[in-house]
C-alpha cells in the first residue's frame, strides 16, 4: 500500500470517510481530486470501533456517517457492501464479511460460500455485490448505490484485489474480480459505481 499522504486543497470542502480501510481511502481521493477534501478517520483522530449493527448496508453506513458527524462535528461519507448470493436467499449479504464467524478471514469465508453452493449448476450461481454510500452533510443525508451482477465460480481463480475477488466471475467481464486489473474492476464494480454517483452528485 502506498502512502495515503495527499494535498489539502483550502478552497475546498473537507469530508470525512468513516473507513480505516486505506485501499478505499486512496481510490476515494483519486476520483474526488479538485472536488472534496477527503480526510481519514485518524487525521480527525477518530480511533473509535464503529459499531456495525445494522441488519442493512444502508442502516451500517448511516451509521458510520452519523457518528463522526454526531460526535466529531464533520461532514462525512461512509459506505457498506455485501455479496448477495441467489441460490443462498441472499446470504452473505450484510453479513459478507463475517460470514464463517466473527474471527474469520476471506479465505474461509469464500470455503464456507463455495461448500454452500456444493452441487449448485453454473446457471444458478448467481450474484451480486451492492455498495451504499451515506452522506451526511450538515442536515442533508443522502444514499447512493452501485451494484454488479454475476457468478460464483466453482473455484478460485487469479490473485489480485481481496473479500470474495477470486469466486466472483463479472458478467461484465468474464473473469474473476481477482484476475482483472484495479482499474479494470472499478471501472464495472460496485463500489466504483457508487462512488461516481456520490461524486457526481457534489459536483452539482
Ligand atoms: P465492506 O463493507 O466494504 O467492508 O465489505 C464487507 C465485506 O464484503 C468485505 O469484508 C468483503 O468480504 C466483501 N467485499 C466488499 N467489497 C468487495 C470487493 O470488491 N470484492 C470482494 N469482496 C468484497
Amino acid at each position: 500500500m502506498t502512502s495515503v499522504f495527499f494535498m489539502m486543497n483550502k478552497e475546498l470542502p473537507n469530508i470525512v470517510f468513516a473507513t480505516n480501510n486505506l485501499h478505499k481511502l486512496e481510490e476515494a481521493r483519486a476520483l474526488s481530486s479538485g472536488i472534496i477534501n477527503i480526510l481519514s478517520l485518524s487525521d480527525i483522530d477518530c480511533h473509535d470501533d464503529i459499531p456495525e449493527t445494522a441488519d442493512t448496508l444502508e442502516g451500517n453506513a448511516l451509521i458510520k456517517a452519523r457518528w463522526v458527524k454526531e460526535k466529531y462535528g464533520y461532514d462525512c461519507f461512509a459506505d457498506d457492501t455485501g455479496l448477495m448470493v441467489d441460490a443462498l436467499d441472499g446470504k452473505p449479504g450484510v453479513y459478507s464479511a463475517r460470514f464463517a464467524g466473527p474471527q474469520c478471514n476471506s479465505a474461509d469465508n469464500m470455503a464456507l460460500l463455495l461448500s454452500e453452493l456444493e452441487g449448485v449448476a453454473e446457471a444458478d450461481r448467481t450474484a451480486r455485490f451492492e455498495t451504499v454510500i451515506a452522506l451526511v452533510r450538515g442536515e442533508e443525508e443522502k444514499l447512493f448505490k452501485g451494484c454488479v451482477t454475476g457468478k460464483i465460480s466453482t473455484e478460485p481463480h487469479g490473485s489480485a484485489g481481496f473479500g470474495y475477488d477470486p469466486v466472483f466471475v463479472a458478467d461484465e467481464s468474464g473473469l474473476a474480480f481477482a484476475e482483472m486489473t484495479a482499474e479494470a474492476k472499478n471501472s464495472i464494480s460496485h463500489r466504483g459505481r457508487a462512488m461516481r454517483h456520490f461524486i457526481e452528485y457534489l459536483t452539482k
